[in-house]
């Protein structure tokens, strides 16, 4: 018999099961089959339903439906009739739902955690500590945000009805992190739970209709990708909010291109864990295993990369050997597992394939010298060493409790290594000097970074990707905008002009210049022989295609010729603006100064942009005059914002300061409207480098020369060369090569629908993020031409968690 002693030096732990009874309880009573929530009732279990399963135990838990396209289009259509009332119900009307939800989700929390870790797999200490407090959480926090949308939010209004798609990992949890904002800022839902894990959707729906929700506000439908690409594909949806793979992310964009539909998407990780040798190690080891052995290592932020500076790497291996051994793997019932089971066998094949390869590419693997029980789907903790930062495991997400762990020498290598990825969902940088980590921090390209700890997640704090691990942001008030629409948009498209149809600006620009050609005096004509060339790295170009284009006045007169830039041209501008972005650590203040100077400058010249605009468009003097003017207001409009758009230190219920700071996307493709030649363009180029982004510009196709016209004028406003690189050209075939650009970080369009939609397209390559147009603006508007809006698009917002006292 173990004595106290012997148990106390072993600490080894007696099993502490939890009981699954009110869950199978809960199964039964639904007769373990599951039909949809739509329209407030749920339906019987369909015709096609497939099993699901614990992963613990391989026991079919219930039977759920596969969701069809007739059920889908059910769903949306209760969605789309609820919409309206919801949204009429008020802030306040609205919060006291979310609120009712909240309440519901803590009297029920025990029987959602034990459902959850049945589905999942999870360990019952984590969905019983983490996963349904958080959803909780959320409910609350966006509560607020219901009561607080006419303040905060005002002059918005909902997107519409919501398609949601969320995986198997934490499935409550992202379930809450895209219902509660959406149904906050009066949309309504139609949600498709992953096809692994649906049941605590389900019980959600349950306990969602136990408090009355009004129907339809809130429908969830079953299913595998088919059923959600139904979701993705229907016309009813307004947007889509995705959680899973960077791949089907890609699949998504393609699939709503075009279709006017919003659309977020948190996609995959590689983030790196940077320990630097002041760090405290054992805190840094319990961080590790927060970092991947959480959830089994199933988390898309999780620190699956370990940097570590090179004089303590051995130690830190040496301590995470060690502790790895003292982990318990087995019964996600157990509450004193840490490691429950892999969700599926499809993730357990994956797991150990990607461990064959890493011991065939070389690197050395460790494991606890203990073995995992052999019923169930179970992994154990893995860590490499010896790994070349090229080699697969360092590169793809492995989506298991796999870690890989690399050496580095100086902070600047740090982050190279940390970058070298094709994602940026968070990063975790562990030192006791405030200065390296604050230094290293914003160098890292990612959504959410860790200082002294790792996997922290809060209603008050967005969360969201950079590059390919997705764009737009859940939580936080940075998180509500993928919710709520600017409210001018039903006016704007009742403005439209119809006899524009498709194309309201098509190339030809007809139309957009109402007033009757007044012939300017002609001793303001330009002389023919300025022929205008491209402007890259701050000097003039010609185009490598060696054309010009003829650009003719309203009478047809030859006014001068433009370039026809092509995609040699773009490449070079799109390099020259990655040489200059050191223009994103100049300081607030200095990009404001410039882009007063550029205002003054452009004001020294406003008779001579007016009259050209004249003469070129044909517009009445008075209106070219009011375009210079609006410009020159729009330097100064953006010069002002340049400094003050701050971010944010958000409440997180830590001890912890949590910094939102906005950082520039990086280099931005941006294609003008064809209409307000001048002030259309400058709409575009200044709020993006204000923000600190560097960019290239394609203006107006069929009235270049006002932007070309800009050239000296930025040459003595001190802009430095390669932040503003324009090239004249064919607007369509400029803003496809700027779309599957892979060094371009994001693509503004303004044009015809069907060049948006090929923009979005092709935008997947890198996930590059998009701004996509078709709807006329009044560029001369206040409320349409400029705004925070553009101020949004031009940034990202990074979250830095900063713990502090003991
Ligand atoms: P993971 O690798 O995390 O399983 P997936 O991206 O495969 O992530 O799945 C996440 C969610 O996306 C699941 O709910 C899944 O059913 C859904 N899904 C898979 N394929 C598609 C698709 N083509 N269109 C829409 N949703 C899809």
């Amino acid at each position: 018999m173990t004595g106290v002693r012997e148990a106390f030096e072993s600490m080894s732990w007696g099993p502490a099961p939890e009981s699954p009874s009110p869950a199978v309880k809960w199964l039964d009573e639904h007769g373990r089959a599951f039909g949809h929530l739509i329209g407030g009732s749920f339906g019987p279990a369909g015709a096609a339903t497939f099993p699901t399963i614990n992963p613990a135990t391989g026991e079919e838990l219930a039977r759920v439906t596969q969701g069809t396209g007739d059920e889908i289009d059910r769903a949306v259509s209760a969605a789309r009739a609820a919409q309206p009332g919801w949204w009429a119900l008020g802030g306040h009307g609205r919060a006291r739902w979310l609120y009712a939800l909240a309440r519901e989700v803590q009297r029920n929390s025990r029987l959602l955690a034990v459902v959850e870790s049945l589905d999942n797999g999870k360990p019952i200490r984590e969905s019983r500590d983490l996963d349904i407090p958080l959803v909780a959480r959320h409910f609350y926090h966006h509560a607020g945000w219901a009561e607080l949308m006419e303040t905060e939010l005002a002059g918005h209004e909902p997107v519409g009805v919501i398609g949601q798609i969320i995986p198997w990992n934490f499935p409550l949890l992202m379930l809450a992190w895209k219902i509660a904002p959406a149904l906050a800022t009066g949309n309504t839902v139609v949600l498709k739970p992953a096809e692994f894990t649906p049941l605590t959707a389900l019980l959600f729906a349950d306990l969602a209709n136990r408090v009355g929700l009004p129907p339809g506000v809130l429908n969830v439908v079953t299913g595998d990708g088919a059923t959600g690409a139904a979701l993705v594909g229907h016309p009813g949806v307004d947007k889509i909010a995705f959680t899973g793979s960077t791949d089907v992310g890609r699949i998504i964009r393609a699939a709503t291109a075009g279709s006017g539909k919003k659309l977020s998407l948190e996609l995959g990780g590689k983030s790196p864990f940077v320990v630097f040798e002041d760090a405290d190690l054992d805190s840094v080891v319990e961080g590790v295993v927060d970092a991947i052995w959480f959830n089994q290592g199933q988390v898309c932020c999780a620190g699956s990369r370990i940097l570590a500076q090179e004089g303590i790497a051995a130690r830190l291996v040496e301590k995470l050997r060690a502790r790895m051994e003292t982990l318990r793997v087995g019964s996600p019932l157990d509450k004193a597992v840490d490691i429950g089971a892999i969700v599926a066998p499809v993730q357990l094949e994956k797991i150990q394939e990607l461990v064959e390869q890493g011991k065939r590419e070389g690197a050395t693997c460790w494991q606890p010298s203990w073995s995992c029980p052999t019923e169930g789907l179970f992994y154990p903790p893995t860590l490499f060493t010896d790994v070349s930062p090229a080699a697969t495991i360092a590169q793809v997400e492995i989506f298991g409790p796999v870690v890989v762990l690399m050496t580095f020498r100086t902070p600047a290598e740090a982050v190279e290594i940390s970058n070298n990825t094709r994602y940026g969902l968070a990063a975790s940088i562990w030192t006791e000097n405030l200065n390296t980590a604050l230094d290293v921090a914003p160098r890292i390209k990612a959504g959410t970074i860790w200082v002294n700890c790792t996997n922290l997640f809060d209603a008050a704090s967005g969360f969201g990707g950079y590059r390919e691990s997705g764009y737009g942001r859940e939580g936080g008030r940075e998180g509500l905008w993928e919710y709520v629409r600017a409210a001018r948009s039903e006016e704007r498209g009742a403005r439209r002009n119809p006899s524009l149809g498709e194309d309201p600006a098509g190339v030809d620009g007809a139309g957009l210049r109402p007033e009757p050609h007044l012939p300017p005096p002609s001793s303001l004509l330009p002389p023919i022989d300025r022929t205008a060339k491209l402007y890259i790295g701050g000097r003039q170009v010609r185009p490598d295609s060696g054309y010009a284009t003829p650009i003719r006045d309203p009478a047809g007169a030859l006014a001068a010729e433009a370039p026809q830039g092509n995609r040699k041209d773009i490449r070079n501008a799109v390099e020259a603006a990655h040489a200059a972005r050191s223009w994103a650590s100049a300081t607030a203040h200095t990009r404001a100064q410039v882009l007063y100077y550029l205002g003054e400058n452009l004001a020294a010249r406003e008779a001579e942009f007016a009259a050209r605009l004249a003469s070129l468009t044909g517009a009445s003097p008075e209106s070219a005059a009011g375009e210079v003017r609006a410009a020159i207001r729009r330097a100064f409009y953006y010069a002002a914002w340049a400094d003050k758009y701050d971010g944010a230190v958000h409440a997180t219920p830590f001890r912890n300061v949590t910094i939102a700071m906005n950082e520039p996307v990086g280099v931005l493709g941006l294609v003008a409207p064809v209409e307000a030649p001048l002030l259309g363009f400058l709409s575009l180029v200044l709020p993006a480098v204000a923000m600190g982004n560097t960019v290239v510009a394609v203006p107006s196709e069929r009235w270049p020369l006002l932007a070309t016209d800009l050239y000296q004028v930025l040459d003595t406003s001190d802009v430095p060369g390669g932040v503003i690189n324009i090239v004249t050209g064919r607007r369509q075939e400029l803003a496809m090569v700027l779309a599957s650009h892979d060094d371009v970080d994001g693509v503004w369009f303004f044009g015809p629908r069907d060049e948006a939609a090929e923009v979005e397209r092709l935008s997947t390559g890198n996930m590059k993020r998009t701004w996509a147009e078709w709807d006329r603006r009044e560029w001369g508007d206040d409320h349409q031409g400029q705004g925070p809006e553009f101020l949004r698009e031009a940034t990202q917002v990074k979250n830095i968690w900063v713990p502090y006292g003991a």
